[in-house]
């Protein structure tokens, strides 16, 4: 089962300009949160075309949800997905609230497992208002029994509804161990009572008890043999002990097996963060086996060593946020450092506060690829932002590269785990828009001089067309570049008549796109600039009404 992490920001979702207002409020109080609203019908930060599907999508990526409609429409829109039972698991489930568009009520619907009374207070609060509360545990006490603060685990979800049915029913409970949250709870207490609610990590089958799990127990894993089952060696070292598995905080190891995909299968699969250390953090004995420390409170998972750094490299796509990956989003939404060039970095916001941007000129893309390894290394989730595809005259290559020269002298880089995220490159954007003038064969080409020769642009231009490939041409033209389109262009004329359609795409995706389509013979420079695309069309590459085609034939010899 999915761990929901409660401190996700909720999307604050309005469907018209009448809610602006809450939304507004609400999103003050909740840092990192965002309003969502109605493709053209209201101006946000996040813009979706269907109400219930974004519902739904948002609701299924485990994110909090505040829709600022009647509780009704929330209901229609997710009761499909709450009627499959393979979603049924309310301990996963994100909290749900309807609130008044003109904030005059806050409605807990969903969630009661993780926070969602919490959430309505907090809204409640921030509007200056009471918020519905229907939760019956929750009026009596003041708070959920069932959803224990971060650092603890709830041991069984039907007991503990068994146990808060008996308290409401007239029953009253002792509570062994440590519990600072319930100090103030309004709970029926009795030091003789039968029920008890025990925070412990042992493992505990009583029925008569409401058991909730401290996190405080860590697993050193001393060594970590490829293929070997690590999560299957720590279940058995906590059963030896009487541990619960719930009470594992982390797992622990030592800095040399970072890469170890053996360790990150176990800890996906026991569900717990995994840290690396350079000595033991705890007199771990034999430094082979599976050690386990039991601390007497929960374990702040950030004091322990440091996680391994992550660098992934993304494509944002041509400009609109409608172009980008749901995998780039998430990468984004998962960063903790955001490098790139000031444009894309702009393009890729907004951020929440806890995120750190670096953005720097376009031309240092080695130096931006050391940073990256850099801040990756001590155990951040660094993204590096190119437009378009990141593989496409952007940051992956610099990326590779920087790794390449720079390996040897810094080992830590290997051990960072590196991903590239693909986007929508500028050429195939600009081609959908014209029609489908990449139909058939073709070739990319940059006619920016400033990394290779010249001479070697001449070369592949004039092959390309001998081959009669379609052309793609980036970076066409820039002040400090003046001569070279023309060349390039002239060399084109060569091998092609002066009928030939050309595209040229200028901020596609983003505001103020323009799309032309011109004859070679007309093409000049003035036309373009290093916002421009400019697909040079083969032989056989034609127009139907305004769209630009290229055949997926040629006629038999
Ligand atoms: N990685 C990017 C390309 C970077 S090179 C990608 O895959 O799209 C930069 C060049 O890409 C620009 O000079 C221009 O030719 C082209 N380009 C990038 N974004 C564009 C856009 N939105 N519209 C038209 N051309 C674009």
């Amino acid at each position: 089962m999915a761990r929901l992490n409660v401190s996700t920001p909720p999307a604050i979702v309005v469907l018209g300009a009448g809610a602006l207002d809450t939304a507004r409020r609400i999103r003050a109080r909740f840092p990192g949160s965002r309003v969502h609203g109605l493709a053209g019908r209201v101006s946000t930060e996040i813009a979706y075309e269907d109400f219930g599907a974004h519902l739904r999508d948002l609701h299924a990526a485990g994110t909090p949800i505040v829709a600022l409609c009647s509780a009704g429409i929330v209901i229609r829109a997710l009761a499909a997905l709450l009627a499959d039972p393979l979603l049924a698991d309310k301990r996963a489930e994100p909290p749900v609230l309807a609130v008044a568009q003109d904030g005059s009520a806050v409605v807990p619907l969903l969630g009661g497992m993780t926070g969602v009374n919490v959430l309505a207070r907090e809204i409640g609060a921030a509007l200056d208002i009471a918020p519905a509360i229907t939760t019956s545990g929750e009026l009596r006490f003041g708070l959920c029994l069932l959803a224990p603060p971060d650092g603890y685990a709830l041991a069984d979800i039907e007991r503990g509804k068994r146990f808060v049915s008996d308290l409401l029913a007239g029953e009253t409970t002792r509570i062994e161990g440590r519990a600072p949250w319930l100090d103030d709870a309004a709970l029926p207490r009795a030091d003789d009572a039968r029920l008890a609610v025990r925070i412990t990590p042992l493992a505990a089958n009583d029925e008569d008890s409401l058991v909730i799990h401290p996190r405080c127990v860590l697993a050193w894993i001393g060594d970590a043999t490829p293929g070997d089952d690590i999560a299957e060696r720590v279940r058995v070292a906590l059963r030896e002990q009487g541990l619960a598995p719930l009470a594992l905080a982390a797992l622990a190891a030592p800095v040399h097996h970072m890469s170890s995909e053996s360790l990150a299968d176990a800890a996906r699969a026991l569900d717990v963060p995994l840290r690396f250390c350079d000595t033991a953090p705890f007199d771990a004995g034999h430094a082979q086996d599976v050690s386990l420390q039991v601390r007497d409170a929960p374990i702040d998972v950030q004091s322990i060593g440091r996680a391994r750094g992550t660098l992934t490299v993304i494509g944002l796509g041509p400009g609109s946020a409608d172009l980008m990956t749901p995998a780039a989003r998430r990468a984004l939404a998962a960063a903790q450092d955001v490098l790139g060039y000031e444009t894309y970095v702009r393009m890729a916001g907004p951020f929440r506060d806890d995120q750190r941007i670096h953005m720097t000129d376009n031309r240092e893309e080695l130096q931006r690829a050391r940073h990256a390894f850099d801040l990756a290394s001590d155990g951040r989730r660094v993204v590096v932002v190119s437009s378009g595809d990141p593989g496409v005259f952007a940051m992956a290559a610099a990326v590779l590269e920087a790794l390449d020269e720079g390996r040897a002298s810094h080992p830590a880089w290997s051990a960072v785990k590196l991903s590239i995220v693909p986007g929508v490159s500028a050429s195939l954007a600009t081609a959908a828009r014209a029609g489908a003038p990449l139909g058939h064969d073709f070739c990319v080409l940059s006619l920016s001089d400033n990394l290779k020769p010249w001479s070697i642009i001449e070369k592949r231009i004039a092959h390309a067309g001998e081959a009669d490939l379609v052309m793609a041409f980036y970076n066409p033209l820039s002040k400090a570049r003046p001569w070279q389109f023309d060349r390039a262009i002239d060399i084109v004329r060569r091998h092609r008549d002066a009928a030939t359609p050309v595209v040229l795409g200028r901020d596609i995706g983003r505001p103020g796109e323009t799309l032309r389509v011109v004859t070679l013979g007309e093409l000049k420079s003035e036309y373009v600039d290093m916002r421009t695309m400019v697909i040079v069309g083969s032989t056989t590459t034609r127009a139907v009404g305004d769209w630009v085609y290229t055949p997926r034939w040629y006629e038999p010899d």
